[in-house]
């Protein structure tokens, strides 16, 4: 069995950056905070965790005079306002990325534009873009058949959730053409996005690979998409979090000849590094 490695692969800048300053934060501090996970991957938070990190529910649960540290998926404004208020030390690791599509929802939403979000309502970076916009209208729509439902306005503005498919951007946009007279598209999906998905493209259209081992966090929205990706192109794929599932999916395996291996933006390297370590035993074997 041969093994390929997906072109870019792991950790995007955002995450790096996030993760990287809650272990320089460490240094100085005996414990640092994030409101909820700060990235989808339980191995890493583990690691994290070991190091000093606490991760809270809610704001509520951050005690004053402690440190915060806010993770690249952003947080709706009244969050770090509370949290400043409070005498929390904020440190806001706010992707750039996420944070180009806070400020297009506030200055469009302040142009009376209707705001309209593609992606997951129930996703933090979601509800962080949602909370930047000062009280306009807006909603959220996840595929085309939603799209579809949304009623028309004279202004319409369609800002995407970074972690999307660039083909379902271009397609509701053409529907919300239909609703508007005066439609603005931001494409805000990142670079890091794309390339993970275009190298995914590339292991599937032209290295002949009789399946594709996806390494991410179950929870992992950028994940999930690199997922739907391979199976559109019809090839086999098995999604794992650890190393410790490659024995446990052994028969997947069986008669594959060569292996693509492809990880989610928030695939920290080592791990990856693991499982390609454990695959090569395979290999040997
Ligand atoms: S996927 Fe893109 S937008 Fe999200 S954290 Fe990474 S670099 Fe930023």
């Amino acid at each position: 069995m041969k093994i390929i490695m997906a072109e870019h692969a792991g950790f995007c800048f955002g995450v790096k950056r996030a993760v990287d300053a809650i272990e320089n934060s460490l240094k100085t501090s005996k414990e640092v905070w994030t409101i909820g996970l700060p990235i989808h991957n339980p191995q890493e938070v583990a690691r994290l965790e070991k190091l000093g990190l606490r991760v809270a529910n809610d704001e509520s649960e951050i005690p004053s005079g402690s440190e915060v540290l806010i993770r690249a998926h952003g947080e709706p404004l009244n969050v770090i306002e509370n949290l400043r208020a409070r005498d929390v030390k904020v440190r806001d690791m706010t992707c750039p990325f996420v944070k180009k599509a806070q400020e297009l929802a506030a200055k469009l939403s302040g142009e009376d534009y209707h705001v309209v979000l593609l992606g997951d309502k129930n996703h933090p970076e979601i509800k962080g873009i949602l909370g930047h916009i000062n009280g306009g209208n807006s909603e959220v729509v996840i595929n085309e058949d939603e799209a579809e439902k949304i009623a028309k306005y004279s202004k319409i503005a369609l800002i995407s959730q970074t972690t999307q498919r660039e083909e379902r951007l271009a397609t509701v946009a053409g529907i919300l053409t239909r609703k508007s007279q005066q439609l603005h598209v931001c494409n805000t999906i990142c670079k890091a996005t794309s390339e993970r998905q275009d190298a995914v493209k590339e292991l599937v259209k032209n290295h002949d690979v009789d399946g594709v081992v996806l390494i991410g966090g179950r929870a992992s929205a950028n994940t999930s998409k690199l997922r739907d990706i391979i199976k559109s192109h019809n090839i086999d794929v098995l999604w794992i979090e650890d190393e410790n599932e490659i024995e446990s999916n052994s028969d997947w395996f069986k008669n594959k000849n060569l292996i693509g291996i492809a990880a989610g933006a928030s695939t920290p390297a080592w791990l990856i590094d693991k499982i390609k370590t454990q695959l090569g035993v395979r290999i040997e074997e």
